[in-house]
C-alpha cells in the first residue's frame, strides 16, 4: 500500500488529498499540520474580522468529508525532511517515512523589525488565531496603526475600523499600492477609506514602537510624529515557508522550485500553493502566485502526479474578484503600473504576474468608482482591471483568460474618448452567440 504524506492541510494539502483519494481508494494518507484549527477559509479571516463572517462559517469541510477521505491528521510541526531516506522528522511525534510527499506550507507574515517589534499589541492577519486575538484585542483598542500595502491591510484597516477603532493608515509611498494602481485608482480607494474615518497618511513608516511595560502605546514615524496607540497591525508581506525544503537539499529560490508536474528536484517530493514556485510556460519564468484558486489547482495537479497519473500543471491568469473600500474589484492579468512600492516580498492573495508590465498600450475609462483600465496588446487583452461596476467581470476574465482575438475592435478601443465598457460587452455578446464564442 502507498503511502503518502502531505504536509499542510491547506488549500494545496486538502485538494491534493481530494485528487489522490479519488485515484487510488486503498493508499494510506497521512496530513502533517501545526495548525490547530485544521482547514478553513484563510481568505474568509478577513470578513471574520469584519464581522461579516460566524467563525463556524469559516470551516469548509466537515466531519463527513474527513470520514470519506480517510485521512490520517497528525498535529505537529514537520522539523526535518530526508528525501534520500523518504523520513520526514516531527516535533512530537515518531519520525514518518512515505513513498511520496507534499510540501504544501504555504507562506507567513513578514515581521515587523523596527524596535518595540515584540511588544504587546504588535498584530498580524495570518492564521485563525491571529484573527482571534486581533478581534479580543480590537475591543480594547481606542487607536490603532496599520502599515502594509496590499488588500490584507486594508482589510485588517477596515475591520479595526469596523470595531470602532480610530484607524491611521501608513502608506510607504505616495499612494495606496502604487505597483498595481494609476493615481486615479489609488485615489478612489484612499478617499472612501478617509471617508470612512480612516486616517491616511502618505510617504510614513514607523521609526520605532513605543510601549511600556511590554505593551504598545505609541509609534513614532520617519516624519518625526508621535502618535499614541494599542495597537500596530502589520501586512508587509508573506514569504513562502521553503526551510524544510531548503535544509533538505531541494532547489530553492523565493518559493520551493517545481516543474509543470509540481515535482520538485526530488522526484518523490512535490510541493503546491503559496510555497511552489511554479514554471510558466507562456513566459518561461518561475513565478509565485499566493491565491486560493491556484493553490486548488496546483494541489490537485500535485495529487495526481504523486499517484502517477501525470498531469501538466498550466499556470492561469491570475484572477482576483476582491473588495477594495467597499468597491467590488476584479483583478485579471498583468496590469503593473511600473512603479514599484512593495520591494518586500509578495502580498497575500496576490500573484507576481499583476505587476508585471507587458509591452502593451493601457487605456482607462471611468468616473467616480466605476473605473475600467485595459491593457491592450497586439491581439489579445493581457489584463484589466474593473472597479464598482461589474457586468463585464465574467467577460473580460474569459477575454484575458482564453485569449480572445480582439483585432476587430482594437483600433475602436484605441480611440480617444472610446465607450471602452459598451464596445467589450457588445463585441462579447456578439461573439457568445456563434457557435466559437471565443477565438
Ligand atoms: C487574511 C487573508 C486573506 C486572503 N485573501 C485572499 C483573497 O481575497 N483571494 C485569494 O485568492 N487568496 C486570498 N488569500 C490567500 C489564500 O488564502 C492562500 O493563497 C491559500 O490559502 C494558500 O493555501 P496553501 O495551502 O498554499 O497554504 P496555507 O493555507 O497557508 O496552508 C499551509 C499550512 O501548512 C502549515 N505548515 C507550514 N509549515 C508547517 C510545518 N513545518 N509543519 C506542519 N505544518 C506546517 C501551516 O500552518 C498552514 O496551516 C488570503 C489569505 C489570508 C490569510
Amino acid at each position: 500500500m502507498t503511502r503518502y504524506l502531505i504536509i499542510g492541510q491547506g488549500a494545496a494539502g486538502v485538494s491534493a488529498i481530494e485528487s489522490i483519494r479519488s485515484v487510488d481508494k486503498s493508499a494510506e494518507i497521512i496530513v502533517v499540520s501545526n495548525d490547530p484549527n485544521g482547514f478553513y477559509s484563510r481568505p474568509g479571516l478577513a470578513y471574520y474580522l469584519s464581522g461579516e463572517l460566524p467563525e463556524k462559517q469559516l470551516y469548509i469541510y466537515t466531519k463527513d468529508d474527513w470520514r470519506r477521505l480517510k485521512v490520517k491528521v497528525i498535529q505537529a510541526e514537520a522539523l526535518r525532511l530526508l528525501p534520500k531516506q523518504h523520513r520526514l522528522e516531527l516535533d512530537r511525534s515518531t519520525p514518518l517515512t512515505y513513498d511520496r510527499l507534499l510540501l504544501a506550507t504555504g507562506a507567513r507574515a513578514v515581521p515587523i523589525t523596527t524596535l518595540g517589534a515584540n511588544f504587546e499589541g504588535v498584530m498580524y492577519l495570518d492564521h485563525f488565531e491571529d484573527t482571534r486575538n486581533l478581534i479580543k484585542k480590537a475591543h480594547h483598542t481606542r487607536t490603532a496603526i496599520v502599515i502594509g500595502g496590499g488588500v490584507l491591510a486594508l482589510e485588517i484597516a477596515e475591520g479595526l475600523n469596523a470595531a470602532g477603532a480610530k484607524v491611521h493608515y501608513f502608506l510607504r509611498g505616495e499612494r495606496y499600492w502604487s505597483a498595481l494602481l494609476d493615481d486615479f485608482e489609488s485615489n478612489v480607494v484612499t478617499s472612501r477609506l478617509e471617508h470612512e474615518g480612516i486616517s491616511i497618511h502618505p510617504n510614513t513608516e514607523i521609526a520605532e514602537i513605543l510601549g511600556r511595560a511590554g505593551k504598545v502605546t505609541g509609534v513614532r514615524t520617519t516624519n518625526g510624529e508621535i502618535i499614541a496607540c494599542e495597537m500596530v497591525a502589520v501586512a508587509i508581506g508573506i514569504r513562502p515557508r521553503i526551510e524544510l525544503a531548503q535544509a533538505a537539499g531541494l532547489e530553492v529560490e523565493r518559493g520551493i522550485i517545481v516543474n509543470e508536474t509540481m515535482q520538485t528536484s526530488h522526484p518523490d517530493v512535490f510541493a503546491a500553493g503559496d510555497v511552489g514556485q511554479v514554471y510558466d510556460s507562456q513566459t518561461g519564468l518561475k513565478s509565485l502566485d499566493t491565491l486560493w484558486n491556484p493553490a486548488i489547482e496546483q494541489g490537485k495537479a500535485a495529487g495526481l502526479n504523486m499517484t502517477g497519473k501525470t498531469t501538466v500543471y498550466r499556470r492561469a491568469v491570475a484572477i482576483n474578484v476582491l473588495r477594495m473600500a467597499g468597491i467590488m474589484t476584479t483583478i485579471i492579468g498583468a496590469i503593473g503600473t511600473g512603479r514599484e512600492d512593495i520591494p518586500v516580498s509578495i502580498m497575500r492573495g496576490s500573484s507576481e504576474t499583476w505587476r508585471q508590465l507587458p509591452n502593451t498600450i493601457a487605456v482607462a475609462k471611468g468616473g467616480g468608482v466605476n473605473q475600467l483600465r485595459l491593457l491592450i496588446g497586439d491581439k489579445v487583452l493581457t489584463g484589466a482591471l474593473l472597479m464598482g461596476e461589474q457586468t463585464l467581470s465574467i467577460p473580460l476574465q474569459e477575454m484575458v483568460s482564453k485569449q480572445v482575438d480582439i483585432l476587430p475592435i482594437r483600433a475602436q478601443l484605441l480611440q480617444p474618448e472610446a465607450p471602452l465598457g459598451q464596445l467589450l460587452l457588445d463585441y462579447w455578446i456578439n461573439k457568445s452567440k456563434g457557435q466559437q464564442p471565443y477565438a
